[in-house]
């Protein structure tokens, strides 16, 4: 794509629409940013892209700015109903992503990985596998690095390896992963996308480029995972917790196999409980990464040597500490009811769970038979609170908290030796927080805080 003196519109200045930003005028475009933030609120970013030579507008989206383009490129923050991304389109303008954007540039393979959840744990866990075997390998998309700044280090050998979400695969056209992976589909964003159905076709777009020569992982488990393979052009292959598949990854006596064919010869990867994560969903998520670390050649060696020494990643049923034998674990990152659901499903009984957030037109309901099986007493946070209590009354006991630093209190005021108090929110954080991460680290600030002022006898361990 020829970029030199193309007139370019980049809604929405977050970490990604930045970079394409500066991305595209180094490549000789008249760019120009729009973000309805005011400029106050942007004051941190404004000069630099001033001083690089991009028009920005803040506060504000003008019509005229919208129609004197040849492209727009959109945020995935920014809703495609966007009044003015409507008009536009109906104006004829293409509008894509960055991703989109980037991935015409990208010389090497792609990797990308989508799903409701688990997307990051697989990602690193695949980036961690191809760097371990030697080939050059770069992480990225969702996960924080933008796709646009890992062109220049790009190499025709090398692999990127992308987390992407639905709101970035809702404006793709042509990108075209080598191997692609869909975790699983469960609801989510339903604020955003409007329908269950709306958001799956977003997750698929994922595949909608591929072609014979590429390949695509799918759960065989998840329903609406599994349906996909109906509109696949690339070859399927299938990771399964529950039964043997034909070819891809599967759990059978305690192993982990492998196999291209239905009458190829079974490969043994690694023993399940050699993997050190916690859930049976992490087991899933090392499935897909062994089947696409598979794919992409590794060996079977190298795949079970990385997996063995894999630990959480931050925020993600992450271990906190041990403080008056009750464990506390950091699940920040659950975002949305099946992870949370995951995260119970993940620990025996005794747990004392911290739920709430901002809701996202959730069912908390449906958590209903692992509340009652598992957990000791519900703590709510958050503007969710009153929706989750009327949701789930009268099947565990449930606390008030409003606040993080409460929950935490009353949670560990409640809990006996051998229980487990878990922060697994199943809303997203922007109500009281900057982000998840916030969240996270304030939960184990709070845990740590209460260990350092109890008895000097009451040691804090961490793991
Ligand atoms: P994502 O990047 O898709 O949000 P993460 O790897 O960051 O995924 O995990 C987010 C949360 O989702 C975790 O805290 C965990 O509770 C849950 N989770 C992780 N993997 C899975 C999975 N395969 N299925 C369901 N839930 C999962």
């Amino acid at each position: 794509m020829e970029l030199k003196n193309k007139r370019i519109l980049v809604v929405g200045m977050g970490r990604s629409g930045l970079a394409a930003a500066k991305f595209l005028r180094r490549h000789g475009a008249q760019v120009t940013v729009s973000d309805a933030r005011s400029a106050v609120a942007l004051a941190s970013e404004i000069p630099a892209l001033v001083e690089a030579g991009i028009m920005v507008e803040a506060g504000g989206h003008g019509l005229l700015t919208f129609r004197r383009q040849d492209l727009i490129v959109v945020s995935p923050g920014v809703p495609l109903q966007t009044p003015e991304l409507v008009q536009s389109r109906a104006f004829g303008l293409p509008i894509i992503g960055e991703l989109e954007l980037a991935s015409y540039f990208l010389r090497g393979s792609v990797l990308a990985i989508t799903g409701s959840n688990g997307k990051t744990t697989t990602t690193t866990l695949i980036g961690e596998i191809l760097t371990a075997s030697g080939q050059p390998t770069q992480v990225g998309g969702n996960i924080g690095v933008p796709v646009v700044e890992l062109i220049d280090s790009d190499t025709q050998d090398g692999w990127s390896v992308l987390e992407v979400s639905s709101f970035q695969l809702e404006t793709v056209e042509r990108f075209h992963p080598r191997i692609a992976v869909i975790l699983n589909i469960t609801p989510d964003h339903l604020d955003r996308h409007g329908s269950f159905e709306n958001y799956a076709l977003a997750k698929e777009r994922i595949f909608h480029a591929q072609t014979a020569d590429d390949m695509l992982i799918l759960n065989a488990d998840n329903p609406r995972t599994a349906a996909c393979a109906e509109r696949a052009h690339s070859s399927v292959w299938w990771f399964s917790l529950a039964q043997p598949v034909p070819r891809g990854t599967w759990v059978a006596d305690g192993r982990i196999h492998f196999r291209t064919a239905a009458d190829a010869p079974v490969e043994t990867i690694l023993v399940v409980a050699e993997i050190p994560l916690k859930g049976a969903h992490n087991i899933e998520n090392a499935l897909a990464a062994i089947c696409a670390a598979r794919l992409a050649n590794v060996s079977t060696d190298i795949i079970a040597q990385v997996v063995r020494g894999f630990r959480a990643v931050e925020h993600r049923i992450e271990f906190v500490a041990c403080h008056n034998g009750v464990e506390y674990y950091n699940d920040s990152k659950a975002t949305n009811v099946d992870a949370a659901a995951k995260a119970i499903a993940a620990f025996p009984a005794g747990i004392h769970l911290i739920l709430g957030g901002r809701d996202k037109n959730s069912t908390y309901s449906d958590l209903e038979p692992l509340l009652r099986a598992r957990v000791r007493a519900v703590y709510t946070i958050g503007s969710a609170a009153a929706k989750i209590e009327s949701q789930i009354r009268g099947i565990v006991p449930i606390q008030s908290c409003e606040t993080l630093e409460r929950a935490v209190a009353a949670a560990s005021a409640a809990a006996l030796p051998g229980e487990v108090i878990l922060l697994s929110p199943a809303c997203s954080s922007f109500d009281q927080f900057a982000n998840y991460e916030e969240r996270g680290r304030l939960f184990k600030q709070y845990v740590r805080q209460l260990a350092g002022h109890a008895s000097p006898a009451l040691a804090e361990t961490s793991r």
